[in-house]
């Protein structure tokens, strides 16, 4: 027999396989040696009350049922396959490539970064030595802008493409199984890089051919059709479909774009600052006075407000994690988040950032065109990139300094290793920006007691929250209106918002580069 239920356990006995069993077996009111397997659908969190709770839906099995095993994907060998191009390795460029062999066709992947951890020695000297390789940096390289992150996998695209598949795959490629079933999955920055790396391998493995150092610098269209493209090193690839997934912050594709007068629009982002509390306050705000304890995970929030018809609200925020540079070019300073997999570190940040549509634009911008946003969002990394004394050093306030209007003296501790330094932040963030997040940090203080607090400290500028452009694609074809045979995907296209949805419009392309090839 199959019974689906739903637990309500102490963090302790939760963290119990055995305490789970006896659980579910009291609730059916059946001897515990009944039981042959559980399987665990969901677990989720209900800090709500006094006492911080988890909940458990699983489903047991008893009288000789057991749970059915989902077969891997089979992979055939694809070296002398149809070939599809697609640009860029990150989630929907990887994804893309895994779909195209599963059905029988040769990716060529091909990526302007290195592999994994060729790009580790390029971080390292970001942080240490503030020098910027364009090519090679935390948002360009083998795994995209996801490798080096926190690995959130939450996502609402459930209805656009198989999550769990995507899942799986990453399961099956090295991610910790609780991805599956955690409401709230992560893998950890000290995992991601060995996935990512099993995806390439498994690509590879099948006849996929997978190429670093390639950034393509030119597409090859004839008659509204594109035939291949052009690299930095003069190399020559053809195919009949590429798939163009190359990330939001891959500026010289969106200029190609716009140079080659292929259709792009402009539209609106989201820019303001890390900020950064101590995880402990964070823990007591979000779990009450006992704190985290033993048994419970570093507290995380979501936090959203309106602040003069604009949103103010939490971006991809990392519990125990580190603030890193996340500039891919010089001259700039931009920053974002990661964490490991324990969550372990003793800093919380979370990017608070406020909306901003084209029509907000100061009117200088408007004669950039298409590129408007794209030209404010550089603008505003080159103001923090001054503030912060033309390095890697980041402009930087406490919070209540910063919404009390007044420079600060001295700044807290932080995880940002190239380093902070106290700047006016007004001047970072423009007359748009700063006052909406200063009417936001209040609010969310009257929210969290304890969040606006002295010890907090906003650190500039947070600005690649999304694409400042959007590649328009047809809604059923997926192919760019324009230019047949050119797929736009990803994140950097538009139609993504981190690792999950970028996968999975990677698959989704994959499939329409697949539909439109054979129906030729
Ligand atoms: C520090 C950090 C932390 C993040 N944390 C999370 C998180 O926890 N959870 C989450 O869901 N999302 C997170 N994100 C966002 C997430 O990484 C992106 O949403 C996701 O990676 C987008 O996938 P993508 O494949 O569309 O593009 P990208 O991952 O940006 O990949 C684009 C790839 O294209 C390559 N490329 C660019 N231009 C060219 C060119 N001209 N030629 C060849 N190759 C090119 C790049 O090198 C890159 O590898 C984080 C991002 C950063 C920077």
């Amino acid at each position: 027999m199959i019974q689906e239920l739903q637990l309500r356990l102490s963090p302790r006995d939760a963290s119990n396989p055995h305490t789970i069993k006896d659980a579910a077996a009291r609730k059916c009111g059946i001897n515990i040696k009944k039981i042959n397997a559980i399987q665990v659908l969901r677990r989720s969190i209900d800090a709500r009350g006094r006492n911080v709770m988890i909940q458990i839906q699983l489903v047991i099995y008893t009288d000789g049922d057991t749970p059915a095993s989902i077969p891997p994907v089979e992979y055939p060998m694809v070296e002398n396959a149809t070939p599809i191009i697609i640009i860029g390795s990150g989630p929907a460029g990887m994804f893309a490539a895994l779909k195209c062999i599963e059905k029988g066709y040769r990716p060529i992947v091909l990526e302007r970064g290195k592999d994994v951890r060729s790009r580790r020695v390029d971080l390292k000297s970001l942080s240490v030595d503030h020098i910027v390789n364009p090519d090679s940096n935390y948002c360009f390289g083998e795994g995209g802008a996801g490798t080096y992150s926190d690995g959130k996998l939450y996502t609402r695209s459930r209805k656009r493409g198989d999550v769990d598949g995507v899942l799986r795959r990453l399961v099956e490629c090295g991610a910790q199984e609780e991805i599956i079933t955690d409401a709230r999955p992560h893998i950890g920055t000290n995992r991601l890089p060995q996935v990512v790396e099993n995806i390439r391998h498994r690509i590879t493995e099948h006849g996929g051919l997978y190429l670093f150092g390639q950034r393509v610098t030119d597409f090859i269209i004839k008659d509204s059709h594109i035939e291949g493209v052009i690299t930095s090193s003069g190399e020559k690839y053809t195919a009949a479909a590429v798939i163009l997934a190359t990330g939001h912050s891959a500026r010289d594709i969106y200029a190609l774009l716009h140079r080659k007068g292929i259709m792009i629009e402009s539209k609106a982002v989201a820019l303001g600052v890390r900020a950064e509390h101590s995880q402990d306050l964070i823990d007591h705000i979000q779990y009450g006075k006992e704190g985290r304890g033993k048994y419970l995970p570093a507290a995380s929030y979501k936090i959203v407000e309106q602040c003069a018809g604009r949103g103010v609200y939490s971006f991809c925020m990392c519990p125990g994690g580190y603030i890193v540079p996340s500039a891919t070019d010089e001259c700039q300073v931009v920053v974002n988040g990661m964490s490991p997999s324990s969550r372990n570190n003793r800093y919380a940040n979370s990017g608070i950032v406020v909306e901003i549509h084209p029509e907000d634009l100061p009117e200088s911008y408007h004669k950039y065109g298409e590129l408007c946003m794209m030209e404010y969002v550089k603008d505003m990394e080159y103001r923090s990139w001054i503030a912060g004394g033309k390095s890697q050093c980041a402009p930087a306030a406490r919070m209540t300094d910063f919404c009390e209007k007044r420079a600060s003296s001295s700044l807290p501790a932080t995880s940002y290793t190239p380093g902070i330094t106290s700047a006016d932040m007004d001047y970072v963030l423009g007359d748009f920006v700063a006052p909406r997040l200063r009417e936001g940090f209040v609010k969310f203080g009257q929210k969290m007691r304890g969040y606006y607090s002295s010890e907090a400290c906003i650190i500039g500028v947070e600005s690649r929250t999304s694409s400042p452009v959007r590649i328009p694609r047809d809604a059923t074809t997926l192919s760019h209106p324009q230019i047949s045979g050119l797929f736009p995907s990803g994140e950097g296209a538009g139609y993504a918002g981190g690792i999950v949805s970028a996968a999975i419009d990677g698959e989704n392309c994959a499939l329409a580069a697949i539909n439109y090839i054979s129906g030729k």
